[in-house]
């Protein structure tokens, strides 16, 4: 029997350079190196997965958008593992390309998630930190467009803030509602509130649940491959800083590193709640998210 759990989702963090600093994002924290996963390493990792046909997520701590083979990667996807859904969460705070979008959509994105937690421009910038509304609002137009002349895809959905999120956040304004109701004009759906999280010792908006046993030993997140641009195979997506490597796809396979002492040790630490070498999960929520 195979070590390598049976991934349900694959998220694979094509480049984490970002132009935002949004406020309940760590990558202020980042001192990891910045940049784009390269062609073939993206297809060395897909190679190294094999047959999938669950979720296949392209992007992490950073924006999707801004890597310019990600039609490339999208179509690599769809020739290697024709079943899955491809999907990208954004911003969408990119110069508009309307070539751009259509190749992606051409190469078989099903997806697009857009974050959107401000909705007007002042809110926006406050929790977002660019000055980017108007922007957004011109490429869900561009996107509505593309949309009817590609069969209405890909499909769009936007991930507001709940009012939990907004008033910690200190955005006390909330016209949510006109904008959800401007979106859904152009065809675009809403996605339920979004909550705010510590990632791992990145923030601290929750209390952690020191009696939780984290998810990545035996729930949902076990199901979920978690890949950084530069190929290293980490726990969840709180690891912002990749802290936690369990090994790395350009010299190891999937076997090799769901069978490493990195792994074992972290799990072992895990079940006996042993968490002194792994500061990011002491103060985690473990959720499922
Ligand atoms: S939340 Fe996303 S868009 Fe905002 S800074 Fe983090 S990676 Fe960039
Ligand atoms: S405890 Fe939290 S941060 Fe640590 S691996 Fe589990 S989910 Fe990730």
């Amino acid at each position: 029997m195979s070590c390598v759990p049976h991934f349900q989702q694959v998220r694979i963090e094509n480049t984490n350079r970002c132009g935002y600093s949004c406020v309940m994002c760590p990558r202020d924290k980042h001192t990891r190196t910045q940049g784009v996963m390269p062609l073939d390493d993206f297809e060395l990792v897909l190679n190294r997965i094999g047959a999938f046909e669950g979720e296949m997520h392209l992007h992490g701590f950073g924006e999707p958008l801004l890597d310019k083979t990600l039609p490339d990667k999208v179509a690599l996807v769809q020739q290697k593992m024709p079943q899955a859904l491809k999907v990208i969460f954004t911003t969408l705070g990119v110069p508009p390309k309307k070539d751009f979008f259509t190749a992606l959509i051409r190469a078989g994105l099903d997806h697009i998630f857009v974050s959107c937690y401000g909705f007007t421009p002042e809110t926006y910038k406050q929790v977002h930190g660019r000055d980017a509304f108007d922007l957004v609002k011109k490429n869900l137009e561009l996107l509505s467009e593309i949309k009817k002349e590609n069969n209405n895809l890909p499909n769009v959905e936007i991930i507001p803030s709940g009012d939990q999120m907004l008033l910690t956040l200190g955005t006390k304004h909330n016209p949510r509602v006109a904008f959800q109701t401007w979106a859904e004009s152009l065809g675009m759906t809403f996605f339920k509130d979004r909550k705010l999280h510590n990632y791992g010792d990145g923030r601290q908006y929750n209390q952690p649940k020191e009696e939780r046993l984290c998810p990545v030993i035996k729930e949902k997140r076990k199901a979920i491959l978690q890949v950084t641009w530069d190929l290293n195979v980490i726990p969840c997506c709180y690891d912002y800083n990749a802290s936690i490597p369990f090994g790395n796809l350009r010299i190891q396979t999937l076997e090799e590193i769901f069978s490493s002492m990195s792994y074992f040790r972290f799990v072992h630490a895990h079940i006996n709640n042993q968490l002194e070498d792994y500061p990011i999960c002491q103060n985690c929520e473990k959720d499922l998210y």
